[in-house]
């Protein structure tokens, strides 16, 4: 067969884009103003939310999420020991410590029952991860936290008025899911997107945050906060300060830089245009993943059904009865194809930084298990359906033998 390039995930960058970065260059303003405003204005409207706040990366929208909820020293926050490092490592930032609960055995989803348990009256935030681009089961996480909100001890005003642990979708994957015919943005109380190069939809680095609103908080609060944490703590941001006359700023604190600027949203805006076409492409790729696998001894997720439907992220596969040498195999024996395989995830209890805050592979089995015959299969909008074919061909004939 002849030999194709198959990378994991290259950025899909079109005239559209180009138009869009070319006109914010030409257009006098290139850091936040009116393209990042219209990009947080049109990503409310595709979560069904009211309000969102782009910045720099879904990372910072995590922590800065965190900071405005008033978590830090002495609290808790959990999270999946399945999951990439920046789900965790937010929790570090602010100075919290983080409680990793193990995944459910055969599914990349946490343990809710164990989630349940490990609700402490120190717990303050959940952060639950919705991998690959499905929803994960936020009926179940808020009734755990129901079950245990009697432990909850509020530290401040905005804790006092959600009176019970918040939870946070770490939806870098999910951008555009649907869950019991709710968009992913209007589930948890939270959630933060990616628009990372290698996410679905990028603007190179970049990230949004959006939450359900309630009639207890008031929204440009929330808004204002957001502002203030990722442009330095100042009143008034750069846009607002070329209005007549308002050169005059304050500083209310020594906060963070973490905005997204124009350019960034000019990306955003094309893509956004592109994005339903995208999805569409994506599910057409995973299914023609799905039946060429059916007959095969793999396990690989349900991205959708009656009452779900994935963003199409990731397509992992599970080679059953095989360990981490032999997958590792694989994913040599399909570079050797020119065709870039992933695992998703190293759970973060093998990883230097969390074995070093105590946390050991061996109270997390089933995350173990999920990782040690995994192997991610590229998924994006630049593959051909010749590159389809022929990563199911070389895939499927490295895994017969
Ligand atoms: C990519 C990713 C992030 C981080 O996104 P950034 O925009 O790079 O900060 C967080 N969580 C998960 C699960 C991710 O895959």
């Amino acid at each position: 067969m002849k030999l194709r390039n198959i990378p994991f995930s290259p950025p899909d960058m079109s005239e559209m884009e180009i138009v869009e970065v070319s006109e914010a260059l030409q257009s006098g303003w290139i850091t936040t103003g009116p393209r990042t405003k219209e990009f947080e204005k049109l990503i409310s409207i595709c979560c069904q939310t009211d309000k969102t706040a782009c910045l720099n990366s879904a990372t910072a929208c995590m922590e800065l999420a965190l900071r405005v909820l008033g978590v830090g020293p002495g609290d808790e926050v959990i999270v999946p020991a399945y999951t990439y490092t920046a789900s965790a490592s937010v929790i570090c930032h602010v100075g919290a410590t983080p409680v990793m609960v193990d995944s459910i055995p055969d599914c990349v989803e946490m343990d809710y029952d164990k989630l349940a348990e490990a609700i402490t009256e120190r717990t303050k935030f959940i952060i639950a991860v919705d991998l690959g681009g499905i929803v994960c089961d936020y009926d179940k996480i808020f009734a755990a936290v129901e079950s245990k909100k009697y432990l909850f001890k509020p530290a401040n005003d905005i804790q006092k008025v959600y009176g019970r642990v918040v939870v946070m979708a770490d939806a870098a994957h999910a951008f555009g899911a649907m869950w019991h015919g709710k968009m992913c943005g209007e589930i948890a109380d939270f959630t933060s997107f990616s628009f990372h190069a290698v996410k679905n939809l990028t603007t190179a680095e970049g990230g949004a945050l959006t939450w359900k609103t309630r009639s207890d908080v008031d929204n440009e609060y929330l808004y204002k906060q957001f502002q203030l944490l990722s442009l330095h703590g100042q009143n008034k941001d750069a846009f607002a300060k070329t209005q007549i006359g308002a050169w005059e700023y304050d500083i209310i604190a020594p906060y963070y830089k973490c905005n997204m600027t124009d350019i960034m949203a000019g990306i955003g805006l094309a893509q956004l245009k592109r994005y339903p076409e995208m999805l569409r492409r994506r599910r057409e790729i995973i299914e023609r993943y799905d039946a060429a696998l059916k007959d095969h001894n793999v396990q690989v997720l349900n991205h959708y059904s009656d009452n779900h439907c994935s963003s199409g992220h990731l397509y992992l596969v599970r080679l059953l009865g095989k360990d981490v040498e032999e997958r590792n195999e694989v994913i040599v024996k399909m570079a050797e194809h020119n065709i870039a395989c992933n695992v998703h995830y190293k759970p973060l209890p093998m990883m230097t930084a969390y074995k070093a805050l105590g946390f050991d592979i061996a109270d997390y089995p089933n995350a173990y298990n999920l990782y040690r015959n995994e192997v991610t299969l590229p998924l994006h909008t630049r593959l051909t359906n010749e590159d389809v074919e022929y990563i199911i061909t070389n895939f499927v004939d490295i895994i017969s033998k």
